[in-house]
């Protein structure tokens, strides 16, 4: 395909593409559909399966194993070879298995953000899935949006595109739509007439024609080279993979002090090698990080289930120890249906607006009757209804089926008034032409159209009262006011439409405006947002609302949620606007109190967010235009709606899909209880580790027989006890945790009550495998393989026993539910039946010294594992004392 579209004109460029300034028909666009395939923008790549897989054995104790199993070899040992390269290749396996399901399903939630593009078809403006364009498409462009093809622009209003994906450069280049004069070689950055593929538009609004989808864009071509950042690892797997590595230098130094000593008692070399290699094992938690992914990637599960797509990984973590939302109003804690429910135009009549939603439904009614424009039309009804269709970007239709609509919700509401006069918009597009739009941004508050009727010219605005009432004249300014802050003060959202003669098209020279009328809007709260609010502040949680809206309106309905009472809690955006001279901390003494912040610029939210930080709140923002992206990069967790912009969602870690603030909650709890899983997960694999290493050691000073052969600690730590860590991240959460204050995230996990519990227990476990094989090699013909068969099974039962305690940190194990997990349940009895089999195939018990015990004996080891329940209930009714009182 030819590739020099910016040295074309826009009609050559559309002539070439067979292309009309209307859009194609749906005929047309199922041709090219099938000619040129879906436009799937190659994404970067992914890990490969192979890559995982070979990636297990980038691990110095893997290199130590196989160094163990060629010593077999050489040495003859080909049962112990096959056994340690057995246990090798299925630990590889386990684990890539593992990390393919979490890659897998980080790559299922990312596929679930779609990307829609408004595209002119059929003579209209439609909503399609961005990946259903196809060449010779027109799309339209606003802030905000991921550019979903490459495009020749045809129109541009002060549009402006970030490109640094495809060309480096973060700062956003101005379009335009002129040819381009040059040879061809114009760098990307300096097409200026294009946008591309996967950039975004920053701000203005832009139409133009498609010349190339999916592999046939600019970045289609690179994206072979575009290796997929591979994804921040969390922090805490993080902070736990350098653990490990200081744990390994450890039990190195232990390894080889066991080792010397070992020596001086006569072992013979091959044996201290590996029992050293055994110990390493055992005391190193070197499962640890990856069993942390896999109880995040479950967390991530979960939040997806209760409609929160994480995004980065460390959100996980991170919105358990959130201590502060600062939410958008419009959509997240309101439903952002926007009805229109009272309009007073400037001859002083009040209007009542029936219906609700997005829908035509509804009358408009003076004194209780339905207002018409037909026989005697209302003229002042007639010039606002004019000005209020001009000045919108929004579509309302009807269709067969009931109505369509797409575009901002206030344009939305602002059609369905004409229906409600029994006119299509169509009646009022008619009567003028559009000279030039000044389309709606949020840093701005309004919306603007010149436009040409009956010969004349026109100006007509729409937007926040007082930046509406500036131009005004000064006499109307304060009669108009006084009618807005009382509709305000209703919980009416309110917009002022202004209007005046316009000879040329600069905003600077126009006269000052008439006002054409005030609109009153409902935004109705959502239900579940008010009991949400009550289980953040119960969660020890601050919830406070940043919004565009006006301060009156924002209190009012931050009151019926229950969220602020008064209004001292109400700062605006006025008050803030000396933020620049002010530091973070002098602002955050200033907004310390504030529970609602309005008429916020954008820029101002970001700043709030940076002195909410300064207090050490740990700061979860919402947003959704394309405005918001530094606050939500600025916040420890940026969460974006699932309306938002496709930047905003760029922005942030997380995205909420149904945009409500309840899923914000929600993901707050799943976020508390994976967090408790993972510690759930460090405490037993630390606590076992640790107990096996204390008996091996004892043995070792105590000079007698060692109760575990190398082999045998192999199996129990990579084997039992690996299937017992992994589905301990499977446990449901408690949901007390939601009545417990945020932890602090900068805590370390290894905190008093996880050492006191991790001592006592790996003691304890200790204490009774020793205990038990001191007593056993008193009694008469004791023989060793015997007694290690038993005390392995001792060891089994333990540590099936232990992770029941590890299952709960503070509460009885008795009064969680066993369906509370029942994976663990089944892990259980998974590694008692395996290591049950284990002595009795041939081969494998003779490998690990193994041979079928006796029915007495199992009976005596079922209390004796017992004891380590009895201790850690105790331990655990201790401590529950102590915290109570
Ligand atoms: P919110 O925080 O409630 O989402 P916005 O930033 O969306 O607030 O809106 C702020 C103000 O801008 C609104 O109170 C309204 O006065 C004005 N406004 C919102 N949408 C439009 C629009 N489409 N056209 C003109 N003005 C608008
Ligand atoms: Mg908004």
């Amino acid at each position: 395909m030819e590739s020099n579209w910016h040295l074309s004109t826009v009609d050559e460029t559309l002539s070439t593409l067979g292309a009309k300034r209307e859009g194609l028909n749906a005929g047309e666009v199922q041709q090219r559909l099938s000619e040129y395939g879906r436009n799937s923008i190659p994404q970067p790549k992914s890990k490969t399966l192979m890559g995982i897989f070979l990636h297990q054995f980038l691990d110095p104790l893997i290199y130590v194993l196989i160094g163990a199993a060629i010593i077999s070899v050489v040495t003859g040992d080909t049962t112990d070879a096959i056994f340690i390269t057995a246990i090798i290749v299925i630990n590889a396996i386990l684990g890539t298995y593992q990390e393919w399901q979490a890659e897998n399903s980080a790559q299922a939630l990312r596929n679930l953000v779609k990307v829609r593009s408004r595209v002119k078809r059929d003579n209209g403006i439609h909503e399609v899935d961005s990946e259903e364009l196809v060449p010779g498409d027109i799309v339209l462009l606003e802030s905000g949006v991921k550019v979903p093809a490459d495009i020749r622009l045809i129109e541009s209003h002060d549009l402006t595109v970030e490109e640094a994906l495809l060309t480096g450069e973060s700062e956003a280049v101005h379009k335009h739509t002129d040819k381009l004069n040059g040879n061809g070689n114009i760098a990307l950055g300096d097409r200026v007439n294009m946008a591309f593929a996967a950039t975004t538009v920053q701000k203005g609004r832009g139409v133009g024609v498609i010349t190339g989808t999916a592999a046939h864009t600019e970045i289609g071509q690179i994206a072979d080279s575009l290796r997929q950042t591979s994804g921040e690892k969390p922090p805490l797997v993080q902070r736990m993979e350098s653990f490990s590595k200081k744990i390994s230098i450890i039990v190195l130094v232990v390894c080889v002090i066991l080792g010397v000593i070992g020596y001086l008692e006569g072992m013979p070399p091959k044996e201290i090698f590996f029992l050293m290699v055994a110990v390493g094992v055992s005391a190193i938690p070197e499962g640890l990080p990856v069993a942390l992914t896999v109880a995040l990637s479950i967390g991530t599960r979960r939040m997806a289930k209760r409609n929160v797509i994480v995004r980065k990984l460390p959100a996980v973590e991170g919105l358990g120890s959130c201590t502060m939302i600062a939410s958008d109003k419009t959509g997240t804690l309101t439903m952002d249906q926007q009805s229109v429910k009272q309009l007073y135009l400037p001859d002083g009549q009040y209007y009542e607006v029936s219906g609700q939603g997005y829908n035509g439904d509804g009358q408009i009614l003076a004194d209780g009757q339905p207002v018409t424009l037909d026989g005697q039309p209302d003229a002042e009804m007639s010039t606002f209804l004019l000005a209020a269709i001009m000045a919108n970007e929004g579509i309302l239709r009807k269709t067969g089926d009931g109505w369509e609509h797409s575009g901002d919700a206030v344009d939305v509401a602002l059609r369905a008034l004409s229906y409600k006069v029994g006119k299509d918009p169509k009646f009022f597009k008619a009567q003028a032409e559009v000279v030039e739009i000044i389309p709606y941004e949020s840093e701005r508050k309004f919306s603007a159209v010149f436009y040409k009727r009956e010969g004349g010219q026109y100006f007509a605005m729409k937007g926040a009262v007082e930046i509406v009432l500036e131009k005004l004249g000064p006499t109307a300014r304060d009669k108009v006011n006084e009618v807005a802050e009382k509709m305000a003060a209703d919980g009416y959202r309110v917009l002022a439409l202004a209007g005046s003669p316009a000879t040329q098209t600069d905003l600077k020279q126009l006269p000052d405006l008439q006002l054409l009328g005030l609109i009153g809007m409902i935004d109705p709260l959502r239900e579940e947002a008010k009991t949400a609010v009550k289980n953040c502040r119960d969660a020890g949680i601050e919830v406070v609302m940043v919004t565009g809206d006006h301060p009156a309106t924002a209190l009012s309905i931050a009151r019926s949620l229950g969220l602020a009472e008064s209004a001292e809690e109400v700062i605006s955006g006025v008050e803030l606007s000396s933020i620049d001279k002010l530091t973070p901390k002098e602002l955050a003494e200033k907004i310390k109190a504030k529970k609602v912040f309005a008429r916020v610029a954008p820029l101002q939210k970001q700043k709030i967010v940076e002195a909410m930080k300064s207090l050490g709140h740990f700061v979860a923002v919402t947003g959704d235009g394309a405005n918001d992206a530094p606050a939500l990069k600025s916040a420890h967790i940026g969460v974006a709606m699932g309306s938002g912009t496709d930047l905003a969602k760029e922005a942030s870690s997380i995205i909420v899909t149904d945009n409500n603030f309840a899923s914000i909650e929600a993901g707050v709890e799943e976020g508390r209880f994976t967090f408790d899983n993972l510690r759930k997960i460090i405490y037993l694999l630390i606590s076992t580790g640790a107990a096996e290493l204390l008996t091996v050691a004892l043995s070792l000073f105590l000079n007698v027989p060692l109760p575990f052969i190398a082999v045998q600690l192999l199996w129990l730590n990579l084997v039992t006890n690996g299937i017992q860590d992994i589905a301990l991240a499977f446990e449901k959460g408690d949901p007390q945790v939601m009545h417990k204050p945020p932890r602090k995230p900068d805590e370390s996990i290894f905190d008093k009550r996880m050492n006191s519990q991790i001592i006592v227990s790996a003691l304890t476990i200790a204490g009774v495998v020793f205990g038990v094989w001191l007593y056993l090699m008193k009694q008469p013909g004791f023989n060793e393989r015997h007694g290690r068969t038993v005390v392995m099974m001792l060891m089994v039962l333990l540590q099936n026993f232990h992770v029941l305690n590890c299952r709960s940190e503070t509460k009885s194990l008795f009064r969680i539910p066993l369906r509370n997990n029942w994976v663990l349940i089944l892990g259980i009895v998974c590694a008692q039946l395996l290591h049950v089999s284990a002595a009795y195939i041939p081969g494998l018990n003779s490998t690990l010294q193994l041979e079928p015990i006796r029915m007495r004996e199992w009976l005596l080891l079922l209390p004796a594992a017992a004891s380590v329940l009895l201790v850690m209930e105790l331990y655990k009714l201790i401590i529950h004392r102590k915290e109570v009182s």
